[in-house]
């Protein structure tokens, strides 16, 4: 079994009150990690104080070197990350493989960006009150970010935050989800012992009384960076204060699939959507809106799908839906479902479980005020909805709480550009589902999806730098 432990700067620091991670799937203790306290998080802040101080300083060649060397560390563990992923979160082997691809790719496109991120230069004659200087903007680091990730991508959304935040020049304190700390840790383990590394430049800290109010209350940190559920958002904007916050938040993504698609197409894409990491993505499939003239076909063709989704043991190969997080989440899946059903809803495929393995579910005949279609479900549940045109659809996908990504498949040139216009979410995609995301893309959504863009680039201009403007006269 594997410990993971603090990291208060570069310093290891362990203690004797630890608590276990059970794997989900065979409930096997597979981690465990400190409970920390207030003190613990006031020490990662003084370190992370002064460390940048020199991050500031440390040449670019160094801290692109540095994310050089940590992702080609990382893909040489390839396997043991992927493994860790799936002991800590139950992610089927397939994908667990697939995140540790993405977060190499996150870190090097992190390096990458930071080379050709600069300032401008700009006329000050411009204006008739103006005269001639020599000025420009340049883009300075933030100092401290404070970096808090959820429990579903464990490996790379703590990559698309400490990559560029480190990049960039600042000092980073990490709180990872208590569901995956030992991802987290040996992630950044790579990050502090490269011979590239800038002393106490990052911290990790784990959940433990008072931890979460002392890290988002804390004056050190000039940014927090957060990616997790509504809730949870609303509650570190409350107590923040004046601080930059970009929040990544849930969803509940849709699409409509237009009479013009190519039905098989979109069903094949719609299985993978609706069920991947057992719905479990902020961008998962949860409200597929059909054209009412090909709903009929459209439904068999994806009930055809999902049945050939293998499900069960995720360290097994072969396994597209493994098991959900925990008791709570499968819990409230079931309670979600049995509510519907008793409001008239039916099950047109799976509604059942073993263990914490829920079985890919769609759901037909809902009502829009479901908790199934209307709330976040975070699980492997999707609901068919016929509508008369796109209009009607594009309606229904507005009227949400949240705006993260939304879908179209159609072969209609006026409607992709109206969907283009009219989706009031982060990202609009034609032709495949909502839960396609590429790491180089800006990412985060519209109303109670968030606030700010993840993605290398816009990370590092509207999280971790801020302009500051020079003006030299002569
Ligand atoms: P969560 O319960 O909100 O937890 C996220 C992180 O916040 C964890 O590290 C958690 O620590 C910490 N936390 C909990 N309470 C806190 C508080 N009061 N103050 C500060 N931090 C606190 O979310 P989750 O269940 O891990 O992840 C699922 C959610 O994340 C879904 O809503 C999903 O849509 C969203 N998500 C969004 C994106 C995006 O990019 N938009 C991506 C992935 C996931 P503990 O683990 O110790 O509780």
């Amino acid at each position: 079994m594997n410990k993971a432990k603090m990291y208060l700067g570069s310093e290891e620091k362990s203690t004797p009150n630890v608590i276990e991670v059970k794997n989900p799937f065979n409930s096997n203790i597979v981690s465990t990690y400190p409970a920390c306290g207030v003190d613990d998080v006031e020490m990662a802040y003084l370190k992370a104080k002064s460390a940048s101080k020199e991050t500031k300083k440390s040449p670019l060649h160094q801290r692109v070197s540095w994310l050089e060397d940590v992702a080609d560390k990382l893909e040489e563990q390839s396997e043991k990350f992927a493994k860790l992923i799936c002991d800590e979160v139950g992610k089927p082997m397939v994908f667990a493989r697939g995140e540790v691809t993405r977060c190499i790719e996150t870190i090097r496109l992190s390096a990458h960006t930071m080379i050709s991120i600069g300032g401008e230069s700009f006329d000050t004659t411009a204006m008739p009150s103006g005269k001639k200087t020599l000025a420009f903007f340049k883009r300075v680091p933030v100092g401290v970010a404070l970096a808090i990730t959820p429990f579903n991508f464990p490996l790379n959304l703590v990559a698309h935050k400490i990559a560029p935040a480190l990049v960039s020049g600042n000092a980073v304190v990490l709180k990872p989800s208590s569901a995956a700390p030992l991802c987290a840790y040996s992630l950044a383990k790579l990050f502090i012992q490269s011979p590239y590394a800038i002393k106490d430049a990052l911290s990790v800290v784990y959940s433990g009384e008072g931890v979460n109010d002392a890290l988002v209350t804390s004056k050190i940190p000039r940014v927090i960076s957060f990616t997790g559920s509504v809730p949870v958002g609303n509650s570190i904007i409350k107590k923040a204060g004046i601080k930059r916050i970009a929040l990544e938040l849930g969803g509940n993504a849709a699409t409509f699939i237009d009479k013009s698609a190519n039905l098989k197409d979109a069903a094949k894409k719609c299985a993978v959507g609706a069920f991947v990491n057992s719905g479990q993505v902020c961008i998962s499939l949860q409200r597929i809106y059909v054209h009412v003239e090909v709903y009929d076909e459209f439904s068999k063709l994806l009930a055809e799908q999902s049945s050939k989704l293998v499900t069960g043991n995720p360290y097994d190969d072969k396994t597209f839906i493994g098991p959900m997080i925990n008791e709570d989440a499968i819990d409230k899946a079931k309670i979600w479902i049995a509510n519907a059903k008793q409001e008239g809803a039916k099950v047109l495929f799976g509604g059942t479980n073993k263990g914490l393995v829920l079985e890919p579910t769609i759901m037909v005949d809902v009502k829009e005020d479901m908790n199934i279609v209307c709330q976040e479900v975070f699980a492997p549940i999707v609901s068919l909805i016929a509508k008369d045109n796109y209009e009607e659809a594009k309606q229904s996908m507005n009227d949400s709480l949240f705006g993260l990504q939304y879908s179209i498949f159609t072969n209609d040139l006026a409607m992709t550009t109206d969907a283009i216009d009219e989706l009031e979410a982060g990202g609009v995609v034609i032709n495949d589902i909502p839960t396609l995301r590429f790491d180089i893309q800006p990412y985060g959504g519209f109303k109670h999806s968030g606030i700010g863009k993840e993605g290398p680039k816009f990370a590092i201009e509207d999280d971790y730098t801020e302009v500051k403007s020079v003006v030299i006269c002569s």
